[in-house]
């Protein structure tokens, strides 16, 4: 069984990186992909470009276990959209149970992604608690998908709907971008090592002089 992480990764923290690595332990997941977005759709366009919204999740993922980055999304101009990218890892791996790994606010916006309803037939969706994002009724189409156990996830390829007890991260990149912007600290926020390439790379209105 293999984790799907899409995102924009403008940057990448510790709210993708902690929740991943609980996701990963507690669904034996023999991977977690990190797929990050070319224009991601529903929002304006990324601060970063994408080689270093890439470079940044390689550099936060380096060393840890069973985490991969897949660039597939950043190979194509237009919009990302999950549905293709599902579509293009099931001809890869027809069988294998692909759990699609997404944030609580994400789940609450999800019926506007583009093709959705393909979406629950082509992977697992696996929903991660996030501060803020509050799940009220479950929609009726995620009803019979609904499982709590994680043996369902493994007994088929796509199809249900789970949601997992991670613990919760009140952190966004929205937040760390603004953070930089004023000066203020980020370093508990997301990785050294990403930290610095930002630095470098005189990103989110920093100069390098701080590093
Ligand atoms: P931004 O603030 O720029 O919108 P973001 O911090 O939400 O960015 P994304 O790259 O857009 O990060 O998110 C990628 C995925 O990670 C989404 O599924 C999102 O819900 C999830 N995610 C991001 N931050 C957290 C968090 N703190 N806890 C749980 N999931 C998160």
């Amino acid at each position: 069984m293999i984790g799907i992480f899409g995102g924009t990764f403008d940057p990448i923290h510790y709210g993708h990186l902690r929740p991943a690595e609980e996701a990963r332990d507690q669904l034996a997941l023999k991977e977690v992909r990190f797929v990050p977005a070319g224009q991601p759709p529903l929002r304006t366009r990324p601060v970063a470009s994408a080689a270093q919204r890439l470079a940044m999740v390689e550099l936060a993922i380096r060393g840890i276990d069973r985490f991969r980055v897949d660039a597939r999304e950043l190979l194509h101009e237009g919009p990302s959209y999950t549905v293709l990218t599902l579509e293009s890892l099931r001809r890869e791996l027809p069988t294998t149970p692909l759990c699609l790994l997404i944030g609580m606010d994400q789940f609450l916006g999800f019926e506007r992604w583009h093709r959705w309803p393909e979406i629950p037939d082509l992977a697992h969706l696996v929903v991660l608690r996030r501060p803020g994002a509050v799940l009220g009724t479950l929609p009726g189409w995620a009803q019979p998908r609904f499982t709590e156990a994680i043996a369902d996830l493994r007994a088929s390829s796509a199809g249900r709907l789970a949601f997992l007890p991670v613990h919760p991260q009140d952190i966004s990149a929205t937040r760390i971008r603004e953070a930089l912007a004023r000066g203020d600290s980020v370093s508990r926020l997301l990785p050294e090592t990403v930290l610095a390439y930002i630095h470098t790379n005189h990103l989110y209105g920093q100069s390098d002089r701080g590093a």
